[in-house]
């Protein structure tokens, strides 16, 4: 899932400028679970936005599968308040706030109330997101026991350990585990330790050429 946090209202206010009418888009999905943009933030960010001499015209939270295929349907089940609107306020990550300006025919202002953090899985404990993939285009979970070194290493580091490692945490962030003892250990679980005798070439990161397109087959 994508990681938001919320923008300081003030932000969003100032941006806005003397437009007067807002819709405004949550997400159902990954911002509703980082409390971001589910009901209770859209619901706090319109009264915020009525308290300062706004009128919200309306509001919708796509939600499963990703905000980004479901804007064209809400805007299609919200035309009216949609039509009215004189910007977008989108309580959601960056693809959210881009697939608003894409499926917007009149090309109004999108402003986005939330910084996009990071790709996260949710713990067992389901309270602690933790930054898993950095969507590099070349994985190489296949040779590393399935942790991520490009995420969970502090330098990127692709045939590690750095030698900074102590007890199994990282010399940069002694509260996070090393994630190349991590590996190690993963390896050695899987009688794969093998797998750390050769060297990794460098990421080819031409597989990650920005912007990344791909079509879906019909
Ligand atoms: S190696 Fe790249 S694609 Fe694989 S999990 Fe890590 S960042 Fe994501
Ligand atoms: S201590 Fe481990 S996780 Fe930290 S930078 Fe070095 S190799 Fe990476």
């Amino acid at each position: 899932m994508i990681v938001t946090k919320k923008k300081e209202f003030d932000g969003i206010l100032k941006c806005l400028g003397t437009r007067k009418k807002v819709f405004i888009v949550g997400c159902g999905d990954c911002a509703t679970t980082c409390k971001t943009g589910g009901e209770e933030e859209v619901k706090e960010v319109k009264r915020l936005l009525e308290e300062n001499g706004r009128e919200v015209t309306g509001w919708a939270i796509p939600d499963s599968p990703c905000i980004a295929s479901q804007v064209k349907l809400h805007f299609a089940k919200n035309k009216k308040a949609v039509d009215e609107t004189e910007a977008f306020v989108i309580l959601a990550c960056g693809l959210g706030v881009q697939s608003v300006l894409d499926n917007d025919r009149l090309s109004r202002p999108v402003y986005a109330g939330c910084d996009t953090m990071f790709g996260a899985i949710l713990d067992k404990t389901g309270t602690i997101l933790s930054e898993r993939c950095a969507m590099c285009g070349d994985c190489v979970l296949n040779a590393t026991g399935g942790i991520c070194p490009t995420t969970r290493c502090a330098k990127g580091l692709l045939n590690g350990p750095c030698g900074g490692s102590d007890k199994g945490k990282c010399e940069v962030d002694k509260e996070k585990d090393c994630a190349w003892i991590l590996i190690y250990n993963r390896l050695k679980e899987l009688g794969a330790l093998d797998n750390l005798k050769s060297v990794r070439p460098a990421k080819d990161y031409s597989k990650s050429n920005k912007p990344g397109q791909i079509a879906i087959k019909q």
